[in-house]
């Protein structure tokens, strides 16, 4: 018995073209299992950042208290000085209101830095929040990617399968299980022709002997005695 190397060979081209239709598939899927753990931190980073911000914000305040109080009691000291009756309260409230003053000024200046502090982590905050709006674009359009695609691959595999279920039909069940095996361990090429003398899966040339056996066309199956690939030569071109 003939084995049927070329109609095996023909069910390696569609295996092999299965496998990259289902590869695509797998690279939108992996783009999108990066995108959304890029978008995850983006989003814990956005909400540390408002944390501090918030923490800030409260600092902000309670400076901002502290300053009204001075300035209150910086104004009480002023509407008393026209009121005293003595020399000693007209020292006491001026030196209570230039010290006053003195404390609302070193608190302003607290409040700047405090001002500016707010003002740089807020467009952290808003960097980030582009991040993260930008980061839940891409995934939106890599699962809109994912969906589109995924009808036309489902399609194309169902339509090799059909093909391939056919052709296998004609192939004996241990050359099968033989092809599945060497496939498994030989990345997906199990079947492959000689070239130049030379196995062409491994590139190593195969032994005289069973080059001979393989050119006669002989019913046994021949192995690439290095990679154990199944081994076929190419139909010759008839000689004139
Ligand atoms: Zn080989």
């Amino acid at each position: 018995m003939r084995y049927p190397i070329k109609i095996l060979e023909q069910v390696q081209r569609i295996d092999l073209e299965i496998g990259a239709v289902e590869g695509e598939g797998s690279v939108v899927r992996s783009a999108m299992k990066k995108a959304q753990e890029l978008l995850e931190g983006a989003k814990r980073l956005h909400e540390a950042l408002g944390a501090e911000l918030e923490a800030i914000n409260v600092q902000r305040s309670e400076i901002q208290v502290h300053l009204d109080e001075t300035n209150a009691k910086v104004k009480k000291a002023t509407d008393r000085i026209g009121e005293v009756k003595n020399d000693r309260e007209l020292k006491a409230l001026t030196r209570e209101k230039s010290q006053g003053a003195k404390t609302a000024k070193n608190i302003e200046a607290e409040l700047r830095a405090v001002q500016a502090a707010f003002d740089g982590k807020q467009s952290e905050v808003e960097v980030k929040a582009v991040e993260v709006e930008a980061g839940e674009q891409e995934l939106e359009r890599l699962s809109g990617e994912l969906t589109a695609g995924k009808e036309g691959w489902d399609k194309a595999v169902e339509e090799k399968m059909k093909l391939r279920d056919e052709l296998v039909r004609d192939i004996p069940e241990s050359l099968l299980k033989k092809y599945e095996a060497i496939k498994a361990s030989r990345g997906g090429r199990a079947v492959v022709h000689v070239k130049n003398e030379a196995c062409q899966g491994c590139f190593i040339h195969v032994p005289p002997q069973l080059y001979v056996q393989l050119m006669r066309g002989e019913d046994e199956l021949i192995s690439c005695p290095h990679c154990y690939r199944i081994l076929y030569v190419e139909d010759q071109p008839a000689t004139v």
